[in-house]
């Protein structure tokens, strides 16, 4: 079943849009009991279009400078990922519904790993931390999805009740940091895990509860208890716990390629970045680093073949010791350019903080 199918399926039977953001929590009490679900943030309720870029993997991290710790978010210490990263439900955004990683979110992420300032070289720790959030988010996603093919096969509503119950929703942050733990350090960086499980040790009811299910037989298990209480309205009989009866409802559920997924580069941000990409058109595409260093220039990167050359700005000539495009690309190039030209130097100006000379 397609992604798309559950999404309409869950939107047209069961999705009632909230309104948007209640008020943000109220940070001067001391270790407030959050609601059952962080608040959509203020970075994503106010992103602009310009500021969304997609977060596939061909658009990697560059550090040009020394990345000093940024300062804590609001909540970080609560609700660790998801102050860095977001999921809003289908369920509930008609449109936006998606995956959302915050820039500054990567960096903060990437310092506590490190547990110091970023220096170039350091990209690592910008990959890794990204694909924390990611997964973590990414659990959120599976959640929703498994319930939805629990409402399709039961005919009623389960996300919305399941969603604010608080039991429920920190037994889901428990799984979600489990998951980007399993996730991210199959591949073991010792210094690195324990700074992260650190970090996740010292969050919020149910984030910190992570290392309970990390484990694959115990994370099975996790998941079965989530389906119980989306489950928890259905008529008898309940099916017994052993053997993780409702484990089927998550097969596949974390994988689906059409999940959306952007990263919000949001002001904060300085030091290291990720790229600007311009539309794929005529077999190549345009990639402005936001942060990149002089002389003033951009990647032209050719999809089918895989290759990337960097051209000067604005002499619209080879990098020095970059390949020049071959005739059928150059000529494709300055068709690109008569396209797109206009906003990749309106990009450029800004990088490069300078006027059209
Ligand atoms: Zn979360």
């Amino acid at each position: 079943m397609t992604l798309a199918t559950l999404v309409e399926y869950a939107q047209t039977s069961f999705g009632v849009p909230i309104p948007p953001a209640d008020e943000p929590p109220d940070l001067t009490l001391p270790a407030p009991r959050l609601p059952p679900r962080p608040p959509i943030p203020d970075w994503l309720r106010t992103r602009r279009p310009e500021q969304e870029a997609p977060a596939d993997r061909a658009h990697p991290w560059q550090i040009h400078d020394t990345v000093p710790p940024p300062l804590p978010p609001p909540n970080v210490d609560a609700v660790g990922a998801d102050a860095l990263a977001f999921y809003l439900p289908f369920h509930f955004y008609s449109d936006g519904w998606g995956i959302y990683i915050r820039e500054s979110g990567v960096k903060y992420l990437a310092c506590v790993l490190k547990d110091g300032a970023l220096i170039p070289g350091d990209e690592h720790y910008l990959a890794t931390a990204e694909e924390i959030l990611y997964h973590h988010e990414m659990w959120h996603a599976a959640a929703e999805v498994a319930c939805t093919r629990a409402e399709l096969l039961a005919r009623r509503s389960m996300y919305r009740e399941y969603f604010r119950e608080r039991d429920a929703a920190e037994h889901e942050e428990a799984l979600a940091n489990a998951n980007a733990i399993r996730q991210c350090l199959r591949f073991p960086d010792a210094p690195m895990r324990s700074q992260l499980e650190h970090w996740m040790r010292r969050q919020g009811p149910g984030y910190s509860d992570y290392a309970r299910w990390s484990k694959t037989p115990a994370f099975a298990r996790g998941r079965n208890a989530s389906a119980r209480f989306m489950t928890r309205a259905l008529p008898k009989p309940v099916p017994k716990v052993a053997g993780a009866p409702h484990d089927f409802l998550y097969r596949g559920a974390a994988s689906y390629p059409s999940m959306p997924v952007a990263r919000v580069l949001d002001v904060e941000s300085s030091g290291a970045s990720v790229v600007r990409p311009f539309p794929k058109e005529f077999g190549l595409q345009v990639l402005v680093y936001t942060r990149d260093h002089d002389p003033p220039h951009f990647h032209i990167f050719l999809p089918s073949e895989g290759k990337e050359t960097r051209y000067l700005w604005p002499g619209l000539v080879p990098y020095e010791g970059d390949p020049r495009l071959t005739g059928s690309n150059e000529k494709a190039f300055r068709r690109y350019w008569n396209n797109h030209g206009q906003g990749i130097v309106a990009k450029l100006e800004t990088v490069y903080q300078r006027g059209v000379g």
